[in-house]
This record gives C-alpha cells, sequence and structure tokens, in this order.
C-alpha cells in the first residue's frame, strides 16, 4: 500500500536525508552494524547515519517485539514477522525522523544516531542457504551464444526458473576484499589442467532477494502468496572465476567459481519502501510460452516486477592514484528479468523444498538486451577476446588485482522520492 510514508514532500529534521541520493526518510532499510568498537546490532540507514535500535528501544522511542527482534545482531526473526512488523516499524521511525517529531523526541532520536562512516556493517541475517537463479534472459543468451551460436537458450529456458544452490558460508558484506581464488584451468590448448590463481576473474551483476516467512517441508508456496514470502532486496555480485567455472563445469554446474566469495549491499530495503517502483512484468516476446499455471498469478503479473536503474564501476590502482572517478562500465535494469521474484520463490518451493527466514536469492545476472547494459566481463569481452579501455588509458580483459568493482542501484518514479540501495563494492586481492 502506498501511504504517508511514500510522499515525495515529507521531510525530515535529519537535513542531510532530504534528497539523499539512497536513504532518505522514505527508504528506512534495516541492517546490522557496529559503532566503533562495540557490538553488532540492528539499525536503519538514514542518510549518512545509522539508527541504533537497542538504543531507541532504551529511550522509549520503539518498543513492541518487532522492534525487539530489528534490533538483534541478526535479523532472521525479523525477517520472518513479515509485512505488519515491517510497516509497524517503518511508520514508527517515520515518525520519530520526520520535521513534525517534537523538539523532546528529535533530542532523543539524536542521541541514537551514529556515524555511518565510523560504524563496520556486517551481514543483515544469518543465511541458512543461498539460491543463485539465472532469470537475466539476456545474460543467458549471451552465455548461451559461446557454446551454441544457433540456439544459445536451453529449451527448458522459457519454462523453468533455472538455478542452482550457491555457498551461503562465503556471502559477505560490501567493502571486504575478495581474495582471487585459486583453482584447476585448462585452456582449449592445453592437455591437462594446472592448480593457480583465476586467470579469468569477473563480476555479474545481481539483485538479491531475502526470503522472511518460509514454508514447512513438503508445503509450496503458491504463487499468489510468493510475495508475502519476501521481506526485502540487496544488490549482489557474484563473482566468478570463468576459466576455472569453464572446466569444472561439466556437467554439473557451478562449484568452485562462484564460491570463493559473494558481496552483498548490506542494507535490507523493504517490499514496503519499494512500493511506489514496482510495475508489472514486462510482456513476454510473441512467440515464448506462457508461464506453467503453477507460475502464473495475476497480482504478480501485475506487481511482481520493480523498475530499478543498476550501474557497475571499475575503480582501478591506476584511476585511484591519479584522482580519476570511477567508471561506469554497466547500465542496467531490474525490469530486464525474465521471471519474477515472487516466480522464483514458487518454483523453488514446488516440490517441497522449505524455505526459511533469511535464505537469500541471487537473480542472475541483469544484463541489458543492449551492449552498454551487459552485465559481465565475460559477456563485454567476448570472453577476453575483445578489451575494454578505460578512461586512464588501460584495457580489461577480467579483473586485475586491487581493481575495485562498485555496484550501484537507483528506484525513481515521477512523484516520489528516488531511493537506492547504499553500495556493493569489493576490491580485488592477490591470490595466495
Ligand atoms: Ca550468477
Amino acid at each position: 500500500m502506498i501511504d504517508h510514508t511514500h510522499a515525495a514532500t515529507a521531510r525530515s529534521w535529519l537535513h542531510a536525508a532530504n534528497g539523499h541520493p539512497d536513504f532518505p526518510l522514505q527508504n528506512l532499510p534495516h541492517g546490522v552494524f557496529s559503532p566503533h568498537g562495540a557490538t553488532p546490532r540492528g539499525g536503519i540507514a538514514i542518510a549518512d547515519k545509522i539508527l541504533d535500535l537497542p538504543a531507541a528501544l532504551e529511550a522509549g522511542l520503539l518498543d513492541g517485539p518487532a522492534a525487539e527482534a530489528a534490533a538483534q545482531p541478526a535479523l532472521n526473526a525479523f525477517l520472518a514477522m513479515g509485512a505488519p512488523a515491517r510497516r509497524a516499524i517503518r511508520a514508527r521511525v517515520f515518525e520519530i525522523l520526520s520535521e513534525s517529531a517534537s523538539p523532546a523526541t528529535r533530542e532523543r532520536t539524536q542521541s541514537c544516531l551514529h556515524d555511518a562512516a565510523a560504524c563496520t556493517v556486517h551481514l543483515p541475517a544469518t543465511i541458512g542457504d543461498y539460491t543463485d537463479f539465472f532469470a537475466g534472459i539476456h545474460h543467458a543468451r549471451n552465455g548461451g551464444k559461446l557454446l551454441r551460436p544457433d540456439n544459445p537458450l536451453m529449451p527448458n529456458y522459457k519454462y523453468v526458473p533455472v538455478a542452482y544452490h550457491g555457498r551461503a558460508s562465503s556471502v559477505r558484506p560490501s567493502g571486504l576484499a575478495v581474495r582471487r581464488p585459486n583453482g584447476q584451468r585448462k585452456l582449449p590448448d592445453e592437455t591437462a589442467p594446472t592448480f593457480g590463481p583465476c586467470r579469468n576473474l569477473d563480476f555479474e551483476l545481481e539483485f538479491g532477494t531475502w526470503i522472511g516467512g518460509g514454508n514447512a517441508l513438503g508445503e509450496p508456496i503458491p504463487i499468489a502468496e510468493a510475495h508475502t514470502h519476501i521481506a526485502g532486496f540487496c544488490l549482489l555480485n557474484d563473482w566468478s572465476a570463468r576459466d576455472i567455472q569453464a572446466w569444472e563445469s561439466a556437467p554439473l554446474g557451478p562449484f568452485l567459481a562462484k564460491s570463493f566469495h559473494t558481496t552483498i549491499s548490506p542494507w535490507i530495503v523493504t517490499p514496503e519502501a519499494l512500493r511506489p517502483f514496482r510495475t508489472p512484468q514486462p510482456p513476454r516476446p510473441e512467440g515464448d510460452p506462457a508461464p506453467l499455471p503453477h507460475l502464473l498469478g495475476a497480482y504478480d503479473q501485475l506487481h511482481g516486477a520493480l523498475d530499478i536503474a543498476l550501474d557497475v564501476l571499475i575503480h582501478t590502482p591506476v584511476m585511484r592514484a591519479r584522482g580519476q572517478a570511477p567508471h561506469r562500465l554497466v547500465a542496467s535494469n531490474t525490469q530486464h528479468l525474465y521471471w519474477t521474484f515472487a516466480q522464483m520463490v514458487t518454483h523453488q518451493t514446488s516440490n517441497g523444498c522449505d524455505l526459511r527466514p533469511g535464505d537469500l536469492f541471487g537473480s542472475g545476472t541483469i544484463s541489458a538486451p543492449e551492449e552498454s547494459g551487459w552485465a559481465s566481463l565475460q559477456e563485454l569481452t567476448r570472453v577476453g577476446r575483445q578489451g575494454i579501455d578505460l578512461p586512464s588509458g588501460e584495457t580489461r580483459r577480467f579483473l586485475e588485482d586491487g581493481d575495485e568493482i562498485i555496484f550501484r542501484a537507483r528506484a525513481e518514479r515521477a512523484g516520489y522520492a528516488s531511493i537506492g540501495f547504499g553500495e556493493c563494492r569489493g576490491v580485488i586481492a592477490a591470490a595466495r
């Protein structure tokens, strides 16, 4: 529901929040953070500050089970509570941060804010399971063309939201270095593989979905209810070792080429904050089959997609040394996904598999149809055959040590305050 918390005219007494590119008053994403030297706890991002939820409870600004769950050092129980809990906290935090708050409330709230720059952000929940989907059809087609130029998409693609089980243990929040993995690599002209540092290290621009309330084993989540099991969204970089992937993936799919590290933006942007940016799922191209009935929901088709602009930027050591700004490599949008987030939920549970609060889904690489929106280096460089020229005079085929990759997202719609996700960034560290 659109309500007063979405009003573009709403302003905060915290002036930096008004027009803040990521975290204005209308966003209020949840996360877990540590103020300098202190223990992890739940918080809400507002402009360049973080609202300390245990402190806000202590100060009597918040109360009740939802706020208590959102103040914990892992948000799994809060995610499980669903929309009523999220809406209650959103409404109350909006109230205490808005211009209409009394001077006494402002003063008490002010004492619960920390400078975000002086805090450490953590994963917002204990991730029990991580699933990586493949719902970006343009990425699937670009990748398939390398192997099957005349028939790039596998026959199942338009029927099955294809996925594999990723590795939850190596998901990390934005800002941590990503160590170049070692692994088995074999060039086509080599007779046997060697073990050593990945030569073709890549990023994948993905959108993450946080699962809220789960389901019991054996009880699938129907498509009409699937959206109620989604607790929020983040950005996700599925770092990929292409040479290791090419050698190991026949026939069972990604393993060590993906499991060395996955980076996410640490703030859970709620479905409530994103309500103004919902769109109908774009119609399938003429001639494509309709989803099978269990994946086809009227509400989902009408409101199940999101319109969020996504950018990938690169910042090399040379660019940093010269004071050059990061260079945009990719501009895409979540509307390029072939499957909705709810369809992913229904598909994964359709065999009875149980999802649990705090499970994480990756969407698959969200490439746009046009080349400026191809969302991995494998696509942009045709697996390294075509280098990309950077403004620093450098060329990149794949990532080099010291390169930083930054994802940004921006939801914009006329009549609403635009909101963002914060950054999802990582610097490549040399292999060990
Ligand atoms: Ca992926």
